[in-house]
């Protein structure tokens, strides 16, 4: 019973190596079929490993997209990095070439690509910016003598009325919020604190 499992094991194993090892070269021969220039040929063994509904690489996906962009089938090309991007993130081993060839296919398209800069405002910080409680003025209206400076009160010989105790008649106080600074810290409006803006350029040629 014990050999006919491991049989088994050992049948599944060489099953599951052939198949690896069938997807590994058609890619293999997709690719060197690309390297050499033979683009038409190289996108029959790419539809050949798409059709064999099997665990195939995720860099097949990037790989298709090059040829498909030698083949100047645009919008596929784009779908097919689009996916790569999808499956392998920004952590895959060909995020940036992915970047580059969707930028010239932008290029391709509009003439004009999308790239991602630094934020010259921030940087990714915050940016000290004008206090909106008391409109940079560094003062608020004192809450007491409502910026009278007196305030009054009702006694036995009548009312009387005495100099406000909070802002000491000055009928000012420094602003709550900025502390009187006039500026609060917060985060970039143009990048929302990311410290990065996508901004379109125009493709040089
Ligand atoms: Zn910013
Ligand atoms: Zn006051
Ligand atoms: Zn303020």
């Amino acid at each position: 019973m014990k050999k006919i499992f491991l049989l088994l094991f050992f049948y599944t194993c060489l099953l599951y190596a052939q198949r690896d090892s069938l997807v590994m070269n058609t890619l293999g021969s997709a690719r060197t079929l690309m390297e050499s220039g033979k683009h038409q040929e190289a996108h029959q063994q790419f539809r050949m490993l798409f059709s064999m509904k099997k665990i195939i690489p995720n860099e097949a996906a990037y790989w298709y997209g090059v040829n498909l962009f030698h083949l100047t089938k645009n919008a596929a090309s784009k779908a097919a990095f689009k996916k790569y991007l999808k499956i392998s993130g920004d952590t895959g081993l060909h995020f940036i070439k992915t970047q580059e060839y969707l930028a010239k296919l932008d290029c391709k398209e509009t003439g004009y690509k999308e790239v991602v800069i630094t934020c010259e405002i921030c940087y990714g910080d915050t940016i000290l910016v004008e206090c909106h409680h008391c409109k940079g003025k560094g003062l608020e209206v004192c809450p007491v003598c409502k910026g009278n400076g007196v305030v009054s009160s009702q006694g036995a010989m009548g009312r009387t009325f005495h100099t406000c105790s909070r802002c000491q008649g000055e009928k000012v106080l420094s602003c709550s919020v900025c502390k009187g600074q006039k500026k609060v810290r917060d985060i970039c409006q143009s990048c929302n604190g990311t410290g990065r803006l996508k901004v379109k350029r125009k493709c040089e040629d």
